[in-house]
This record gives C-alpha cells, structure tokens and sequence, in this order.
C-alpha cells in the first residue's frame, strides 16, 4: 500500500465521530441509533473500499455523516411500504396480491386492536373454534357441507395430502404436475406429505381409464389440479371433476380438488373464458377441494378447504392444522371478504373483481387524469402519452386472459425508460411500471383512483430531477 493511501485511510474518522455529527441532524431524529450505527458502518466500509482502491481524498465526518443522513432517508423509516402497481397485473404475487375492501381493511383493524370472541362461545361461555367465523358462510357460498381455513392453498394441499393420503398412493394426470411461483411443485408437497405420487395418462391427454388402470390398493386419492399459470392447447384431453369422481365413487376413493384461484362468481360475462367456480365443482361431487383467498377470491392470504363432512373431518383432526393455523387478522378480513359475496354484488366491493371488470372507457379516465395533472414541461420532457396496451390477471390465475388497458407511457430522447423506471423505484410512494420498447408504461387499470395524484407528482418530479 502506498504511503498516502495509508495516511488517507488513517485520517478516516470513526464510527463514533459521525455518529456525533450525526446526533445534531434534525432530518433523522427519529431514526433508532442501531440503525444509524449500521448505516455509518456500511458508509465508512464504502469509503475505505474506495480509498483502497487508490481513489485519493478521504471524507470529513460531516461529509461522510451527510451520506449516512441521505442513505437512511431514502431507505424510510418502514421496509414493507405502499407503491403504486402500474404493471396492470392485478393479482401480482411480488406486489401483495389482492387488496382487501373497505370492511375487510375494517373488520381486520377492530380484530386487531381489541379483544374478541375467537375461540370462545358467547352463548354458552365455552371454548369456541375460530373457524366458525367463516364456516357457515363457506357453506353456503359454496354448497359444501364443511369448511376449514388455513395460512394459505399450499398448506391447504399439504394437510389435505398428508391426512388422506401419508404412506399412500395419490393418482394424479401428468398433465397436472404443474409448478407455481414460489418452490410450490405438486410433486415435491406430495414428497413431504408423505404420499407416493403415481402419475397418469400423458402431458397432453388423460383419460378416465388412465385413473382407472392405477388404482390399487394402496389407492388413498384421486387428485385433479387446476393449471393455474399455463394452458395446454391443442390436441388434449382431461378427465372432469365429474369424471374422476365417478372413478373414485366406484371404487371408495376420495377425489381432491386443487382450484388454485378459486373464484364464486361466473367471470364470462364479462369476457373471461370459463373457469370452472367453487360451487360448480362441489356439486360435481368432489370431497375435498381447496383454493386460496387472495387470488380471485379477492381476499387475504389464506388456505380454504371445503369439502365432504367425512373427508373434511379427518382434516380438522389432524393435529399438523395447529402449525397452518390461519390467524384472527386474516380470519376478520376473510369473514368480511365473504359476507361481500352474499350481500350484494361482490364487483362493487371486492376490488380484485373491480379491477378485472373495470371498462376499458373508465380505466382511460385515470390515465388521463394522471396526464392531466403534469405540467406542460414535464409532459413534454418525458414524452409523456396514453397508450392502450393489455394487461394480465397475475396470481397464476387465468393465464391467456388479456385485459384490454390505459396506460400514460413515458421515455424518450430527454429522458429514457430505464432512467424513469429507476427514478420512479425511488420515489415515495414508489411506482412499479413495465417497460417495453424503450417505453416505460404505467398501466392505469391497477393504480387506485386516490393514487393518480402521487402518480402526476412523482412524474413530475423525476422530470425535473434530471
Ligand atoms: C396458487 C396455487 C397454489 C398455492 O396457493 P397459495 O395460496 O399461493 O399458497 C396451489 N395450487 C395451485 C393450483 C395454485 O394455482
């Protein structure tokens, strides 16, 4: 090492001494000092790394105390914060998947910040489930004759594979063995179930002979999976829910269903292909059929199961449900979220189908009212215009549906996507657009109406910021 690189590491100031310089900054009065001390650290880590690297001129203290103060301002007081969803994917796993309604935001709070009745029955005074908050609605939305909640549909297929079928054979359609984002393999949750996979027919076609031919003895399921995220076209064939369950019938074998999205409602008419509903493949019979709460459904997280009195029983005694157990927050937003199903048109409430069914006239409206609300400078610097693009559903749910959108595209010779795109990431709240040919768009179907303002501004912001 040189001898001046040495003397420039040396005349670096300590942790303590920034952290004194610091103490007198009102901007980060508020920060803990544990942070503040971390901060310092990776900002005189920074700093010798580069003075190693024989950049000359060590920083002061209050240079270097200027750099720990703008760091921990940009990286905010919270890590898990609001930003604005310009992708236009609705359910977007990375981005918290479905909002929750007013009431659910509501029923969500009271749960939290009083006591209440979760396990405890008013009426006699007696220990309580805490499902049955949920388990009467469930049963009627959907026609089964029991319910169960868990944290989510990968631990609603994990209990519902290791109670009926640990140590036995599960049939399931090569067709089926699909994977979602996550780590979630239908062949790895059968491994650490404990069921044996015994896999049928072929990827383009399974037929009903296929189950049939596999069943033995050591048969304990039958089990369809929706392909949630991808479609096989062309020249196939699947066995229905009404199908395997004539196989099962015939031979004593419970049927198990794995929905994915799972929704109540008949999209088609509003233009989406047809999904077969909750209700539709109860009545098909099957005894155990499980989906999650914050796909289509349009609710929190959460694993809900309905099914069979016989089947559903085995699944509640099963003491691995105390490790899924869904929490009483979840279970006052979900309790909200379904009674919007039976009260009235769940379109108004739950914002999820809002979004999907929102007319492509009215999600235009936002993006002009986001356009509307730049001044001329920054329209023009970020050549700013309305564009209609697609968007997609998100959350593995209806994977070729393309919903016709708005959206304000920006980028251009003054100022280019990717400069925007990194700008808006940083704003507060942040924007998470999409770029595509050198345009960074930012889909209006997904921006929340009190949002447009954020949006204008922080536009406008980063056009002025460079
Ligand atoms: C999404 C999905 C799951 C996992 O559901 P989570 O609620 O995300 O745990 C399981 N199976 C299928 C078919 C899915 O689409």
């Amino acid at each position: 090492m040189s001898a001046e690189r040495a003397a420039a590491l040396r005349k670096l100031p300590s942790v303590d001494q920034i952290l004194r310089v610091i103490a007198g900054r009102p901007e980060v009065a508020d920060v803990p000092r544990a942070r503040l001390t971390e901060t310092v650290r990776e900002v005189l880590d920074r700093e010798r790394r580069r003075l190693l690297a024989g950049d000359a001129g060590a920083l002061d203290a209050d240079a270097l105390a200027t750099r720990v103060v703008d760091a921990t301002r940009r990286a905010g007081v919270f890590s898990l914060r609001t930003v604005i969803n310009a992708t236009g994917v609705v359910l977007h796993t990375n981005l918290g998947r479905a909002l929750l309604s007013p009431l659910a935001v509501e029923r969500l709070a009271a749960a939290a910040a009083a006591y209440s009745n979760l396990e405890l029955d008013l009426a006699t005074k007696e220990r309580g489930s805490r499902y049955s908050h949920v388990e009467p609605l469930l049963r009627r939305l959907t026609g089964a004759e029991d319910a169960l909640v868990v944290n989510n549909n990968a631990a609603a297929v994990l209990l519902a594979l290791e109670t009926l079928a640990k140590g036995k054979d599960v049939i399931v359609s090569r067709g089926e063995l699909i994977e979602i984002g996550g780590e979630f393999r239908i062949p790895d949750i059968m491994r650490r179930s404990g069921a044996r996979l015994v896999e049928v027919g072929a990827t383009n076609r399974t037929h009903p002979r296929d189950y049939a031919d596999a069943i033995g003895p050591e048969t304990a399921l039958l089990l369809k999976v929706h392909t949630s995220n991808y479609r096989v076209v062309g020249f196939t064939a699947e066995v229905s829910s009404r199908g395997l369950v004539e196989i099962g019938r015939a031979r004593g074998i419970p049927v198990m269903e794995d929905l994915g999205s799972g929704s109540f409602v008949d999209l088609r008419p509003f233009g989406f292909p047809y999904e077969p509903t909750v209700p539709e493949v109860v009545a098909a019979g099957v005894d155990v059929v499980s989906f999650s709460g914050d796909k289509l459904l349009g609710g929190p997280q959460a694993g809900i199961v309905v099914g069979s009195k016989a089947q559903m029983g085995r699944l509640k005694k099963n003491p691995l449900n105390r490790a899924l157990r869904i929490d009483k927050l979840t279970l006052a937003s979900l309790e909200a979220t379904l009674y919007a199903y039976e009260a009235g048109d769940p379109r108004e409430t739950i914002p999820a189908l809002r979004m999907l069914t929102e007319p492509l006239s009215s999600v235009r409206d936002r993006a002009r009212r986001v356009l509307r609300g730049l001044p001329a400078a920054a329209r023009t610097r970020l050549d700013a215009r309305i564009v209609e693009d697609q968007a997609q559903v998100g959350g593995g749910a209806l994977p070729t549906v393309v919903l016709p959108t708005a959206a304000v595209a920006v980028g251009g010779a003054a100022l280019s996507a990717r400069a925007i795109d990194e700008a808006l990431r940083v704003t507060e709240p942040a924007v998470i657009g999409r770029i595509a040919d050198d345009r960074l768009l930012l889909d209006c179907r997904t921006v929340l109406a009190p949002q447009v303002g954020a949006l204008a501004k922080a536009l406008t912001g980063v056009a002025g910021a460079r």
